[in-house]
């Protein structure tokens, strides 16, 4: 019988990658980039992917940047705390939102005007203490380089738009439209999105962490189906470790097994698995995370629209510590992205650093976090061959997030996509918690990222499951003791 399933398995697993390269070879044929497919109904609300342009000169650039810049312009001198001789009456925690100098670097500026400006000692930079992330900062539109202007306030974020008659963008939308959209349009303009649009946040860190705490309720109550603990374990086994689809997991089940359950049945248990374990998971405290982390996004399906996976993972212990999935790839996401990972820290590591690409969104976030106060350093790696320095020295990391990426893809193959985002990041759960705890990785001598005390002399995958659930129904009275 053993043999019958591991044959099973080994076939369905051939099968899989066979398909999972015809599709990959199909996809060559495909634009590489998913937002430069047409998108045929021009009045609908469509994804622009470009992200708003941010002069270099208002990017951050690094402490030890700023101080090797000053000293070059002041014959080699240090840059000293400012002497004052009036107390300061601005907050201490108040940083340079270009540097990240501290308050003792930081002058009051304001000379006669109403509005308060400061200016950072070491790099020259003016601001206000009282303006939020994207008041600060100017945005441009990627189309036509004018200046994007607030429309809506939304809680954490602002809607910015490109109001130039002359866009490029706007123009080629505005020429899409027929006759009838054209006199529609006239009456009506707030039906159409024919100008450059995008979201940039700006609330505070207290809001972020908000953002993280979701509580979804599930179709089944696993506590009803304690019983049944082994056939759980086994659904989580065949679904996520072995890749199954929901369908071929309950035909298993039933023709190898002997047990009867529907695939809908598969799929409520897998819900409430990912329910349980959401929590648990978000506050896993990991004590083995090192300074340097990479990311990476990746593409899924949902509904039919593309949508992307940020990944995020330590660099030496391979631990993923980001991975929600996102409709939009924009700083708002990239910001959530971070902070996931910002947040598995008790205080930043000196030389925090995380590799990505070369998408500006995250230069935009981690602009984000310093004005916050929270400095890291950013290295993007460029294009497929090293034509810099940087992309030289980083792209083994970036190649951890790649092959990360395909063991993704080899296990989301057979979801054939996800009916709403919660779906998708229910299954994101899953696949973390097998990826950091359950999976043996070639490059950590066949072991997990995470060795769990309780797996010791165990291997049998689906009471490891079981003792998974276990940790986070702990976790959970926990919990609920503290309150
Ligand atoms: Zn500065
Ligand atoms: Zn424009």
């Amino acid at each position: 019988m053993v043999k019958i399933i591991s044959f099973l398995i080994k076939f369905l697993n051939i099968f899989n990658k066979l398909s999972f390269q015809f599709e990959c070879f199909l996809m060559n044929f495909l634009p590489n980039d998913p937002s430069s497919i047409v998108n045929s109904v021009p009045y609908k609300r469509f994804n622009v992917d470009l992200v708003p342009v941010i002069k270099p000169e208002s990017m951050p650039i690094s402490l030890e940047k700023a101080i090797e810049e000053y000293k070059a312009k002041h014959n080699g001198k240090e840059p000293k705390p400012i002497n004052r001789r009036i107390a300061i009456d601005f907050p201490k925690s108040t940083k340079c939102p270009h540097c990240g100098a501290s308050h003792e670097y930081i002058f009051d500026n304001r000379s006669g005007k109403i509005s308060k400006q400061l200016r950072c000692k070491i790099c020259g930079t003016t601001f206000s203490p009282d303006k939020t992330y994207s008041q600060e900062i100017a945005h441009y539109c990627p189309y036509c380089g004018h200046k994007l202007t607030a429309v809506h306030d939304r809680s954490g974020y602002t809607v910015y738009k490109c109001q130039n008659p002359t866009c490029s963008l706007y123009k080629s939308n505005l020429k899409k439209l027929s006759k009838q959209q054209k006199k529609e349009y006239k009456i009506n303009p707030s039906k159409f999105t024919l100008h450059y649009i995008t979201r940039i946040f700006d609330g505070s860190i207290k809001q972020l962490e908000n953002f993280t705490k979701t509580v979804r309720a599930s179709k089944v109550e696993l506590r009803n189906i304690r019983a049944n603990r082994h056939t759980l374990g086994l659904i989580l086994t065949y679904c996520i470790n072995y890749g199954l689809s929901l369908r071929k997991t309950a035909l298993i089940l039933r023709e190898v097994h002997d047990i009867k359950i529907s695939h809908q049945t598969v799929a409520n248990y897998a819900e409430a698995v990912s329910h349980l374990i959401e929590p648990w998971l978000d506050n896993y405290q990991y004590d083995c995370l090192s300074k340097d982390h990479c990311g990476d996004e990746t593409y899924v399906k949902v509904k039919g629209k593309h949508a992307y996976v940020f990944f995020m993972c330590d660099s030496v212990s391979k631990i993923i510590t980001s991975f929600n999935i996102f409709m939009k790839r924009d700083t708002f996401s990239a910001i959530q992205t971070f902070y996931a990972v910002i947040r598995k820290f008790k205080a930043i590591p000196e030389g925090f650093n995380i590799v990505v690409d070369g998408n500006p969104i995250y230069k935009a976030a981690q602009q984000y976090f310093q004005l916050n106060g929270i400095n890291f350093d950013i290295h993007q790696v460029i294009g497929l061959k090293n034509q810099d320095e940087t992309s030289k020295k980083h792209r083994p990391a970036k190649q951890i997030i790649e092959r990360l990426n395909r063991t993704f893809q080899f296990s989301y193959y057979v979801k054939n996509g996800f009916s709403t985002v919660d779906k998708a990041n229910e299954f994101m759960y899953l696949f973390t918690t097998y990826f950091n705890f359950l999976r043996n990785h070639k490059s950590l001598g066949y072991n997990p990222p995470i060795e769990l005390n309780r797996f010791k002399d165990e291997v049998n995958m689906p009471k490891k499951w079981n003792m998974i659930i276990d940790m986070a129904y702990d976790y959970d009275i926990e919990q609920d003791m503290q309150f």
